[in-house]
């Protein structure tokens, strides 16, 4: 039998660090509890899978990129009382829509609190182990672009794939006078039915002409995102109005546009 002089340099070498940390402490405990050799092994591997796990959350948290604090515990829904609480709540619960390469796609006018939904959802899906990546739309496009003019946006595309989400927050912000918006178009179509987007757009369907180079690609891309998808539309006042003018402060005089409504072709927003 050999010594345990070595195990915790063996236990380092086959990358069990919770272990090697724990081994010690909880062979004590064995001792006390009475626990045989296999219930303390057992225990052992079960705190290495654990912390194991909490560590690879912590990483994707930190590789998501989401805007921190946006959670559905910060959300408030009774400012948007069409908006179903429950429905928000199936979509955070499980990553089976994600895995189903199913899209979510969040309208409305700015302020109303598309960002942070998409975000609050994003944080939840993190925490059952689905990666999530956030992007501006217009700063993913400029990424994009880039890897188009070096010759490597096939690969590009390819290195999004292991975010089981990718959520193109401000997708209307997007101007086809920026120049090679195709790209955006073959990220949806690369995407189609392998993996999920959340979009938000302050612009309903019918201004993306205004996005991609022509009428074609844009139905194209509308049709891709829309085949397996949810499709949330909030039509309320800018939060962001409302708290301020609760807090008495000076309302930023930017004007909120209206509402808007859109029809995506052969659907109505609040049957789907
Ligand atoms: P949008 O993306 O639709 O322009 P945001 O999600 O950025 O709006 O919301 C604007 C601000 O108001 C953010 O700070 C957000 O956290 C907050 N906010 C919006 N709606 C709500 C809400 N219902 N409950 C709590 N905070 C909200
Ligand atoms: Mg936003």
């Amino acid at each position: 039998m050999s010594s345990t002089a070595t195990l915790p340099l063996l236990l380092k070498q086959l990358r069990l660090a919770s272990m090697a940390r724990h081994w010690e402490a909880l062979l004590s405990q064995a001792r006390d509890k009475g626990w045989n050799g296999a219930e303390y092994l057992a225990v052992l591997c079960e705190q290495e899978l654990a912390e194991r796990c909490s560590r690879r959350i912590a990483r994707h948290a930190k590789e998501s990129r989401l805007p921190v604090g946006k959670s559905l515990a910060t959300f408030d829904f009774d400012q948007i009382p069409q908006l179903s609480h429950e429905r928000i709540q199936a979509l955070a619960a499980t990553g089976d829509w994600a895995a189903q390469a199913r899209n979510l796609l969040l309208f409305g006018p700015s302020g109303v609190g598309k960002t942070h939904l998409a975000a609050a959802i994003g944080h939840a899906l993190v925490e059952q182990g689905v990666r999530v990546r956030y992007f501006a739309t217009t700063a993913l496009v400029q990424q994009l672009q880039l890897a188009r003019e070096q010759l490597h946006l096939e690969d590009a595309l390819h290195k999004l794939d292991k975010y089981r989400v990718l959520i193109l927050d401000d997708f209307g912000y997007v101007k086809k006078s920026d120049q090679e918006t195709q790209v955006l178009f073959e990220l949806i179509a690369h995407r189609y039915e392998t993996g999920s987007l959340i979009v938000t757009s302050n612009q309903p369907f019918g201004q993306w002409d205004r996005i991609f180079p022509d009428q074609m690609m844009t139905v194209a891309a509308v049709d891709r995102l829309i085949h397996h998808a949810d499709i949330i539309e909030i039509d309320s006042d800018s939060y962001r109005r409302k708290e301020a003018l609760r807090q008495g402060s000076e309302e930023p005089m930017t004007t909120t546009p209206a509402p808007t409504t859109f029809t995506p072709p052969g659907s109505s927003p609040a049957t789907r």
